[in-house]
């Protein structure tokens, strides 16, 4: 049988590294630290090797398909699939930024919601049985929801919701940014927290799938917020350490063998919370 593997995005630092320093504790098996950038990723493969730890490294950008598929490929290729894969990488622009909310909305829901979902489209189907998906989203994404339209709110908190209507409302969005009209027809004006409703959303739709095409493999995949973590994203004022962070997301990437719950879920301080 092929060894363990967990695989963490976006994990040369922040949130990221320390799920990958936790995973090195506490996972029964291998655990990859992985970059956009290789150079960046090595030195975090550096700074936790001088405490003892040995995650390996792969390269991974997931605003690159091409990174993406060289990615999945080489861990089915040496690993049979991936047992444990934590969707972190994620941006948010600054709020004193004065790039155009039209360019912020293109480019934060490219990351935090295109390209993760380019993650999922590819990493899904080789995640092996019992296999654990956790998705790094906000508790802003909640709030943008509860600030949505009602019309909105419906779509997103229903249950036939299908990922194609799900990517054409996130489409609709960065179109309706450009254009200035995003507010009057009916979405909040925070792009990141667009972007992780929408993959909060993703998160519940695809273990519905998962429950539906795979019942079988007891696969548990789940949406999650960290808290507000003191990272180059929130800045040093949050009241959390990146390694208090990280505590939601491993708890969930370690739920243990034969539990069934919680699967499409949103979690946060390791309770299921409202959706
Ligand atoms: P961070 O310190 O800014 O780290 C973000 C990480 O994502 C970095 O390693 C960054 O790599 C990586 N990344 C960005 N774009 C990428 C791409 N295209 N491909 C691969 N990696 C990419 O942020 P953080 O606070 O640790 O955030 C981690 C996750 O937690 C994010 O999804 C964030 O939205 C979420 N979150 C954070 C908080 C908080 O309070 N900090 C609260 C709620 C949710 P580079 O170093 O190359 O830029």
């Amino acid at each position: 049988m092929s060894p363990r593997v967990a695989v963490v995005t976006g994990s040369n630092k922040g949130i990221g590294l320390a799920i990958v320093k936790a995973l090195c504790q506490k996972f029964e098996g291998d655990v990859y630290l992985t970059a956009r950038d290789s150079g960046r990723g090595e030195e975090a493969v550096k700074s936790l090797a001088s405490e003892g730890l040995k995650p390996m490294f792969h390269q991974l950008d997931i605003n690159d398909l091409s990174s993406i598929t060289a990615a999945a490929a080489y861990f089915k290729d040496k690993y049979g699939g991936v047992d444990v894969l934590v969707n972190n990488a994620g941006i948010a622009f600054k709020t004193a930024d004065t790039a155009p909310f039209a360019t912020q909305a293109e480019v934060t829901l490219k990351t935090n919601f295109f390209a993760t979902r380019d993650m999922l489209t590819h990493f899904m189907p080789i995640i092996k049985a019992g296999g654990r998906v956790v998705n790094v989203s906000s508790f802003v994404g909640s709030r943008t929801l509860n600030n949505c339209s009602p019309a909105l709110q419906e779509r997103f908190r229903s249950e036939d919701l299908s990922e194609e209507e799900l990517v054409g409302l996130m489409e609709r969005f960065v179109e309706e940014a450009k254009k200035g009209e995003h507010k009057q027809k009916g979405w909040p004006d925070t792009a990141y927290g667009v972007s992780k409703t929408g993959l909060t959303t993703l998160s519940m739709i695809l273990a519905r799938r998962l429950s539906k095409e795979r019942p079988g493999d007891q696969i548990l995949l789940n949406a999650c917020c960290p808290g507000w973590v003191r990272t180059d994203m929130a800045g040093p004022k949050a009241p959390k350490s990146p390694e208090e962070g990280a505590e939601t997301p491993v708890y969930l990437s370690l739920l243990p063998a034969g539990t069934t719950q919680p699967h499409g879920r949103f979690v946060s301080e390791k309770q299921v919370q409202p959706w």
